[in-house]
């Protein structure tokens, strides 16, 4: 059970009873995908070879790190990415937070840091949660976007991981993209750059996984694209993924979606769920190599993951050639989309036991 107030080391008061304050002043009609600041933020520290301390609530704002730490100066640093909804009943749910615990210690271990439990993971995020609960949007309107973050603070000018660590969550609500009429997603398939090569860091959400792929994303905006699909780094032949989110293709009743290995491409908890509830469904799942040939060959595409939630692709350039896809009508995302949200939202019953109460 929540404690019905809670009290942080500097003595801030967090009611979580507070009935005049059940929603912050927000319109929630205009939330999107950008940054609306909230209340408070989840920290706890680390020196390396020892555990996280305790870890508090405390008010939203900047921290301090040294300008030599590895997280500026080296990369080391992670974060993860996941959503609180608001059920018809009030309640407060997240979707699968263990998973985003198990793929930050997976990520801790390759880049050499220490990592929270699972347990301490979960807590965490719970408590950023309650803490902020009055940002939680109303049913229907979006959720609460929870991002928890692992970062080198601590100096090493020579190369090597830090002293110190740092584990925090903060949160922030966001739009529900699909209902406001989302349009479909017009991808450019980017044949120079390359995302991720196999045995590095693709497989991994690295804090260095986006800023490469920007200048590419930029190229494609600039020419009216939503967005870039990268191919493998060995060949540029097969599909791998988009800047930050997973690809599925639908041909008849077949649904393939490229195969994780050799951490080139981003486990996405989205992409697994999909295809745990496409199976559920009675559609035949394939994991494997997808030539970009075949995508362009396919009935419909879709996008997965926890910000885009399952967005329609409505077509892909390859090299001049421009193909369209269904994405209108009775769709095979849109029955998964359904799904998904459904069960997200408390309106579906959650057979799955994904749903993990906060209030
Ligand atoms: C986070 C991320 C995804 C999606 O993962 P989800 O767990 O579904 O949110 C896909 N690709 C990249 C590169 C990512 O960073």
């Amino acid at each position: 059970m929540a404690p019905s107030a809670q009290s942080t080391p500097d003595g801030t008061t967090i009611d979580n009873n507070c009935s005049s304050e059940k929603y912050a002043d927000v319109n929630w009609d205009e939330l999107g995908f950008s940054m609306t600041e909230t209340d408070f933020m989840y920290v706890m520290k680390c020196s390396i070879g020892e555990n996280f301390d305790e870890g508090s609530i405390i008010p939203y704002g900047n921290i301090q790190l040294s300008p030599c730490s590895t997280l500026v100066n080296y990369g080391q640093g992670l974060f993860e990415g996941l959503k609180a909804y608001r059920k018809e009943d009030g309640k407060i749910q997240l979707f699968r937070p263990d998973q985003n615990a198990l793929r930050m210690k997976a990520g801790a271990e390759r880049l050499c840091m220490p990592s929270p439990s699972i347990g301490k993971f979960v807590d965490a995020v719970k408590q950023t949660v309650l803490a902020n609960k009055r940002w939680v949007p109303p049913m229907g309107k979006g959720s609460l976007y929870v991002r928890p973050l692992l970062m080198g603070m601590g100096a090493a000018l020579g190369l090597g991981p830090s002293p110190e660590y740092m584990f925090l969550v903060f949160a922030s609500p966001v739009g529900d993209y699909y209902n406001k009429g989302r349009k479909p997603m017009n991808l450019l398939v980017e044949d120079k750059h390359r995302r991720a090569s196999p045995g590095g860091t693709g497989g991994i959400k690295t804090v260095a996984n986006y800023s490469p792929v920007l200048s590419a994303q930029a190229r494609a905006k600039a020419q009216g694209f939503s967005d870039v699909l990268f191919l493998d780094a060995a060949m540029g032949k097969y599909v791998e993924e988009v800047s930050a989110c997973n690809i599925f293709a639908v041909k008849g009743d077949v649904i393939s979606t490229p195969q994780i290995t050799c951490g080139t491409i981003l486990p996405g908890i989205t992409r697994k769920s999909i295809i745990e509830i496409a199976l559920a469904l009675g559609y035949k799942v394939e994991e494997r190599l997808v030539p970009v040939e075949e995508l362009l060959d396919a009935d419909e595409v879709f996008c997965t993951g926890t910000a885009v939630v399952v967005t329609p692709v409505g077509s892909v350039t390859h090299q001049g050639k421009r193909v369209e896809y269904k994405e209108q009508g009775e769709t095979v995302c849109h029955k998964l989309y359904e799904t998904l949200t459904g069960i997200q939202t408390g309106r579906i019953e959650d057979k799955m036991g994904w749903m993990v109460d906060v209030i």
